[in-house]
């Protein structure tokens, strides 16, 4: 018998991927190009030319004992210290090759931070919408997740609902900026905000609570949108950063930790991540692709190519007089349902061919997220359906 614990989550298995295995079935029922599915996060822009040539130099030019072998659990030395300089570089910052760990993606560096950090029992503030591994990633290191509810209009931190979820048992708040599903990018007053409250609760309570930001997206943000270095605005973040969707490469599994000096018990939260990583069973990030991503630190996937998806896609839905929120960053747009209850929106849209997750899913009810990391012919012959699901459900929701 399976653990109790892998029985609920095997039943609730992510509607993401239910959706994403739906839509393989009504593709061979209706061939592929009649189905048009946004469900799921999966970057279709190939890896930029570099990643592929620097791969096949390294299996050419690096002894195999040391392409292939084990390595310290936080990585290979001289990675690091790139990645540290580059930090540098880009955000002003005095990192040194210590403060990096590399980690299996996004996934494993939030593990890692999350069993470095976590007591049984200790809090976890998540805003909601967010990305629903977390609700596993904070249950396998016997956190507790507490939700703060989203500010229902642009979808921004909702720092008041936040201040109140505070309390002496918060050991971290995750924030994912830009954000999936929403799109938004938080803007630098609220990261402010948002710092000068945690400041203030860990003055109140005498406790340390560590910021993790979660940043698969930095990279895609639009319209010249900045996004905050958060080490820069609070003492005690940690930062999650993926290359797998900067640089397209989510199957490879390889991303790091940022641990600056200026965090409490430093020293200590850096040595104890890597043992987090050994003791996870990761040991370490996937070697040739430490070194893979080392060459190819200003490599960028062709950020126009989702950047020209948004537009159309928001050109369509405008037509046809649907409400969103408009999208910044990451690939995703987060849809207002136009039924009470998205999931008999996402059953309309489905009867279309169009495959959406309900925003549920994202602890954001009332919504849907539709991710444009699609081919541009699939947004342009997806219209004439969300012309007909919108004559169904707009017109019915204003005619109310
Ligand atoms: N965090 C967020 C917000 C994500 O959307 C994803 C993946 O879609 C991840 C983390 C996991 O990323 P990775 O593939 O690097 O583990």
């Amino acid at each position: 018998m399976i653990a109790r614990a892998m029985q609920e989550l095997v039943q609730n298995s992510s509607a993401i991927r239910a959706m994403f295995e739906e839509g393989r079935r009504m593709a061979a029922e209706y061939g592929a190009e009649n189905v048009y599915d946004f469900s799921l996060g999966n970057p279709n822009v190939p890896a930029p030319a570099g990643v592929g040539a620097q791969i096949r130099n390294l299996t050419e030019t690096v002894p195999p004992l040391k392409l292939h072998g084990y390595m310290p659990n936080a990585g290979f030395e001289e990675v690091r210290e790139r990645i540290a300089d580059s930090l540098n570089k880009r955000f002003s910052t005095s990192f040194g090759s210590y403060n990096i760990l590399m980690t299996v993606g996004a996934a494993g560096g939030l593990n890692v931070a999350l069993k470095t950090l976590l007591d049984p029992g200790d809090e976890v503030l998540v805003f909601a919408p967010f990305f629903g591994e977390y609700r596993s990633y904070v249950a396998n290191h016997q956190g507790v997740l507490r939700v703060v509810p989203p500010e229902p209009e642009h979808f921004l931190l909702n720092l008041e609902a936040a201040e109140r979820l505070v309390s002496r048992q918060t050991k971290a708040v995750i924030l994912n900026n830009p954000n999936n599903p929403t799109g938004v990018v938080y803007p630098e007053d609220q990261i402010r905000q948002l710092s000068e409250l945690l400041c203030r609760m860990e003055k109140k309570y005498g406790t340390s609570i560590y910021l993790i930001s979660d940043e698969p997206y930095r990279e895609l943000v639009y319209d010249g949108k900045k996004v905050p270095f958060l080490t820069k605005y609070y003492h005690n973040t940690i930062v999650g950063y993926s290359f797998s969707k900067s640089l397209s490469l989510p199957g490879e599994r390889i991303g790091y930790l940022v641990m600056p000096d200026e965090l409490d018990d430093a020293r200590q939260i850096q040595a104890a991540a890597a043992v987090a990583n050994r003791v996870l069973g990761f040991v370490n990030a996937p070697s040739l692709m430490q070194l893979a991503v080392a060459g190819c630190l200003e490599a960028k996937v062709d950020l126009d190519f989702y950047d020209r998806n948004r537009k159309s896609l928001c050109e369509g839905l405008d037509r046809y007089g649907y409400s969103y929120v408009k999208p910044e960053g990451a690939f995703y747009l987060w849809l207002k349902s136009p039924l009470e209850d998205e999931r008999d929106f996402v059953a309309e849209a489905k009867k279309e061919h169009l495959l959406l997750v309900p925003g549920r899913s994202f602890e954001g009810p009332g919504y849907v997220r539709i991710a444009y990391c699609v081919s541009p012919e699939t947004i342009e012959r997806s219209m004439p359906a969300f012309g007909r699901l919108a004559e169904r459900t707009v017109r019915r929701s204003w005619e109310k």
